[in-house]
């Protein structure tokens, strides 16, 4: 293997799942829903195949797409993007996340990434020669997991490139406040640091009322669209995690470094799923706040379940992710727990040690709560029997 993949593991997703299959074990690892987005958007893609959309879409995506994208980021946010020059469609977030950092990160470039951290961010940062400095964010009183501003200026040095951002975050929940954003949108301008914003999780928010903890982006502070790119995608708003459609938007400088780097990576992604992604964003707005109201109380039912068995529970605001401590349950280490979790109780969840440069995460353990309430009761009934 080349030396720019050197030291990455395996990522934990592929172990876990594996272990899931291979035991027969219920799995609350990997977050994909076992219920598919809505039918008609489904029957779009059909169409779309049928219809002839078999040959390359044009690179940066089918028009019906990005206008359905800059519709979407107007009308949910106040953003104006002209979506030819400032908003991109990629294979997944996944691919704006790698061409992201393949245009924007040169060697020997600092990205600051909150930790516990997603994992593709630390295997591309790498890839593109980038320093990764984490930020961990720390359990609070309040409950959740804060960003400290104070640790955040601490990373910075004179090396630093850009800040790679994720709220709603992946594992913990949190979705940061407003506040923290301006907090790290200071630091931002202050240093001339552009922000990769990952926002897949934009509208599993779980608040309720005025006060509630609601997803802002960072595109929307002020003096922050024009260093700011955003990504998103259509697998965790749309339960079609399968699809790989996703999108990236921003100023046209920020959107053309992806662009420089997408057109070698895929040149241009799938055809026949974009205007059925397009569909979905304009005819059915509602849809994920609807899921997201269904994913609530879902996670109070698995968070009231993991609490009763005796483990240290984060409520999250946000994702389909709960983070627990299982120090009460007589464990330490995250990694042997998981792993010896299928055999044990028949159930699989995520250790989060892997997505930590500390060793902050080794009692962590993520369970994903986008399965239907029934497996959700079974996984927390196989827990209560096992020993
Ligand atoms: N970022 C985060 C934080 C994620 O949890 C995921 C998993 N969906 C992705 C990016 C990848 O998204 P996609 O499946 O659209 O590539
Ligand atoms: N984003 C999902 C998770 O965090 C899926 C991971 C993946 O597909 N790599 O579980």
């Amino acid at each position: 293997v080349a030396s720019r993949l050197h030291g990455i593991p395996p990522t934990i997703f592929t172990e876990m799942s594996a272990l899931a299959l291979a035991t027969g074990a219920v799995n609350l690892g990997q977050g994909f829903p076992d219920v598919d987005g809505p039918e008609a958007v489904i029957k779009r893609a059909v169409e779309a195949l049928e219809t002839g959309a078999n040959q390359y879409a044009p690179g940066p995506g089918v028009p019906a797409l990005r206008e359905a994208v800059a519709r979407h980021q107007r009308r949910h946010y106040g953003l104006d993007l002209d979506p030819m020059t400032q908003v991109a469609v990629t294979t997944g977030a996944t691919e704006g996340i790698a061409a992201a950092m393949l245009g924007l990160v040169d060697p020997g470039d600092e990205v600051i990434v909150l930790e516990p951290y997603y994992d593709s961010y630390v295997a591309m940062i790498q890839m593109a020669g980038g320093v990764r400095r984490a930020v961990t964010l720390r359990p609070s009183a309040s409950g959740g997991f804060r960003l400290d501003p104070d640790e955040l200026r601490a990373a910075v040095t004179s090396r630093t490139r850009l800040i790679l951002l994720n709220s709603p975050h992946n594992p913990t929940g949190t979705v940061l406040t407003r506040e923290e954003l301006t907090a790290v949108a200071a630091v931002a301008i202050e240093h001339d640091l552009v922000v990769v914003t990952d926002e897949v999780y934009e509208h599993l928010t779980y608040g309720e009322g005025s006060d509630a903890p609601r997803h802002v982006p960072m595109a929307t502070l002020p003096g922050m669209f024009e260093r700011t790119l955003t990504l998103s995608s259509l697998g965790k708003s749309y339960s079609f995690t399968g699809w790989k459609v996703g999108w990236a938007s921003g100023p046209t400088a920020l959107v053309g470094a992806l662009l420089a780097a997408k057109q070698w990576l895929t040149f241009t992604s799938g055809a026949p799923l974009q205007p059925a992604a397009a569909y979905a964003l304009d005819a059915l707005d509602t849809w994920p706040t609807e899921l997201a109201a269904e994913l609530r109380t879902r996670r109070d039912a698995l968070c009231a379940g993991l609490a009763e068995l005796g483990l240290g529970v984060t409520v999250p605001d946000g994702t389909y992710f709960t983070v627990t401590d299982i120090a009460g349950l007589g464990w330490e280490d995250g990694t042997t727990f998981c792993r010896a979790l299928p055999e044990r109780a028949g159930v699989v969840a995520i250790p989060l040690q892997g997505f930590y440069d500390s060793d902050a995460g080794r009692h962590l353990v993520r369970w994903t709560f986008c399965k239907r309430p029934a497996v959700i009761a079974e996984a927390l009934d196989r827990l209560a029997r096992s020993d």
